[in-house]
């Protein structure tokens, strides 16, 4: 099947019932004939490198401003500390994530950097990846926000991937009431320039959208479009992210309507049939607890999955226990299978990695590019947290 254009996925916005069904088939025709019966996650630790931000997205309640009390630049042993942790547990993935340039708004982030030794937040994450690189065996996946060549010439040296996402290319809101005002690097132009450097500068790259922001069915499939639109011109993009949005307390979004499943499973279709099937189409289970849906929709991918820490982001939505996902996974037909946070594509083009790195991703690679060890919880009958995780036996998985 050939991949949907815009003005066919335009048409699509109030297809639903049996139509819908169709749809979704198609998706997952185009999903298994590229990634088969395999579904992968990433097992990894979630550094929260910093919490300030200059954006005022309103529907975020991840930043704190210097004033609150609850600021914080993490410090190379507290992330050390979490990373080992992490190791311990299996995981191979550092996502390391923090707020866009607070040091070019706030006084206080500038001050906290300097007592670290650095005047700008990219340099310090550059000494947090190869702190972490010497000190474990764990891959950095860095996500910065919006970054210039010279941020990603330095960073693709420390780390194995990058990724931002997109989330809309809608110019409408940044306007005045928007989700996005008085947010300097959601200016679409500049989220896409940051993309476009990636692929300059051969990274494998994870973006996405965000899924009932404001914007409309058009400019949500204009933001796919364009997603694809770069990975023909450079062929960096690994993986595709449709994340529902969530209304929280406490934000000026918090009685803002949530997407509905039919929203979602929709996008997710029209998604898989917009991008190159080589994109991996990944939801985060934590978002929205319909797996078998989502899986009849056309993803192929859980994205990251934290035994050990939280999504900060996110932090009242707990991870699932990987085994549940294993089950319903299993259940619609598919296998769970850990993966690295490089995709299995990428590692056979060395340009894209630096010697140091590649030798450590050969370190946790099987033949097929996947996870050389692939690790799962056992299942319990009673329900847990993400933090009761800690207790949880692991044993490698034989495949
Ligand atoms: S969503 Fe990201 S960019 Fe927006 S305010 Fe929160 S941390 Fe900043």
């Amino acid at each position: 099947m050939t991949q949907l254009s815009a003005e066919q996925a335009y048409q699509l916005e109030n297809v639903q019932g049996a139509q819908l069904d169709v749809l979704r088939q198609q998706a997952c025709d185009v999903r298994d004939a590229h990634w088969g019966k395999v579904m992968t996650y990433s097992r990894k630790v979630f550094i929260p490198l910093t919490n300030m931000c200059r954006d005022e997205c309103k529907y975020c309640t991840f930043v704190q401003r210097p004033d609150s009390g609850n600021a914080q630049i993490m410090t190379p042993m507290q992330v050390l500390s979490i990373v080992k942790q992490g190791q311990q547990m299996g995981c191979k993935e550092v996502l390391i994530s923090l707020g866009e340039k607070p040091e070019l708004r706030y006084r206080e982030a500038r001050q906290m950097l300097a007592k670290l030794g650095f005047s700008c937040m990219v340099d310090y994450v550059v000494d947090i990846c190869t702190l972490i690189l010497k000190e474990t065996d764990l891959l950095p996946h860095v996500n910065a926000g919006t970054m210039d060549g010279a941020e990603f010439a330095k960073l693709k040296a420390v780390s194995a991937s990058m990724g931002m996402m997109l989330e809309t290319v809608s110019e409408r809101l940044l306007a005045k009431g928007q989700a996005h005002f008085a947010c300097p690097d959601k200016v679409p132009a500049t989220r896409l320039a940051t993309i476009v450097s990636a692929g300059e500068h051969q990274v494998p790259y994870t973006t996405g959208i965000l899924v009932g922001i404001g914007e409309t069915w058009k400019e949500r499939v204009d933001s796919l479009i364009k997603i694809n639109e770069l990975h023909r011109q450079f062929g960096h993009i690994q993986e595709v992210i449709v994340q529902n949005f969530c209304a929280k307390g406490d934000t000026q979004m918090a009685a803002f309507p949530e997407p509905s499943l039919d929203d979602m499973l929709r996008t997710l279709a029209v998604a898989r049939l917009i991008l190159d099937p080589s994109i991996s189409l990944q939801a985060p289970p934590n978002l929205q607890h319909r797996y078998k849906d989502y899986i009849a929709s056309g993803i192929n991918d859980w994205g990251g999955i934290s035994p050990l820490t939280k999504d900060f982001i996110n932090p009242e939505r707990a991870w699932p226990q990987i085994a549940q996902l294993a089950q319903a996974t299993s259940e619609s037909g598919y296998q769970l299978q850990e993966r690295l946070t490089a995709y299995p594509d990428f590692l056979t083009q060395p340009a894209y990695f630096e010697p140091v790195i590649m030798q450590r991703l050969k370190l946790h690679c099987r033949q097929d590019g996947l996870a050389e060890q692939q690790f799962i919880e056992q299942s319990r009958s009673t329900p847990k947290t993400s933090h009761q995780f800690e207790s949880t036996t692991l044993y490698r998985v034989a495949l």
